[in-house]
């Protein structure tokens, strides 16, 4: 799914947040992304889905050569990749229904598909009677089932979320965390960043944590943590 060669990632202001990355992530895995404050995680995110461009090296996602996609082609490569944010990013003037549809419509998909696929995902995220409301009406955690509802409406094989749960309470954060474990049941691959120990020792999952913009740990069913 993932295939990341010799990535180096250093910004113009001359930070250099990624240092010789190389990792390969498999079709359906869980993986968390861990690691302190400016590590690089984020920017690591941001390498899968051409957000930002490495400095060096290759990177290969879902088949596709990253680095050499023509600015025409970045949009394909999005339509197979869904991405959550900790703070939505919703459109505050929309219905639920209307964020959720918006990224079939831009497509061109008919109304009638999108009616029954928007439907279909409101319900698992468990919001088919808010379909109405504005994003403003809604808890946090309803607010970011809906962002997953967005990302997921297209069938991407690829969810990104980067802190999902960092807006939420504990509670909230487990029905979050059962959503997204549902979406990987069902083949999507799955790539979380995340400060939440409780979650990251709780549901054992591949962990891949990066410190000063390395790979300092990538283990099966690893543990929160990391040196400093
Ligand atoms: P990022 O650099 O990934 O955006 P932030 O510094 O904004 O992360 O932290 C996001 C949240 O995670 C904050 O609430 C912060 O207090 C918490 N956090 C940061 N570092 C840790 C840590 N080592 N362990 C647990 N929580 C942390
Ligand atoms: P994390 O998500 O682990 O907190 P980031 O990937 O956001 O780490 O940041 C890694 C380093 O790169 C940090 O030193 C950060 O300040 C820097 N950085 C992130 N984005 C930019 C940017 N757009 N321009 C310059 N420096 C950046």
């Amino acid at each position: 799914m993932i295939d990341m060669q010799g990535v180096y990632k250093t910004y113009p202001n001359g930070v250099i947040a990624i240092n010789g990355i190389d990792v390969t992530i498999e079709q359906g895995e869980f993986v968390y992304i861990v690691g302190p404050s400016g590590a690089g995680k984020s920017t690591f995110i941001k390498l899968i889905f051409r957000e930002e461009k490495p400095t060096k090296g290759s990177i290969t996602v879902n088949g596709k050569d990253v680095l050499k996609l023509k600015w025409k082609q970045i949009p394909y490569l999005r339509r197979d990749i869904g991405v959550v944010y900790q703070d939505f990013k919703l459109l505050p003037k929309m219905t639920v229904y209307e964020n959720v549809a918006f990224a079939l419509e831009v497509i061109g998909e008919t109304p009638k598909t999108i009616r029954k696929r928007v439907m279909e995902v409101l319900d698992l995220v468990g919001l088919k009677n808010k379909a109405r409301f504005i994003p403003d009406e809604l808890s946090g955690g309803e607010q970011q089932r809906i962002s997953i509802a967005r990302a997921i409406v297209n069938y991407p094989k690829l969810l990104i979320a980067d802190e999902p749960t960092g807006n939420l309470d504990p509670d909230t954060s487990w029905e979050i965390m059962r959503i997204l474990e549902e979406i990987n049941a069902g083949g999507t691959t799955v790539i979380m960043a995340t400060h939440s120990k409780e979650i990251v020792n709780t549901i054992k999952k591949r962990v891949i944590a990066i410190e000063d913009g390395l790979i300092a740990r990538d283990q099966h069913r690893g543990e929160y943590g990391y040196e400093v």
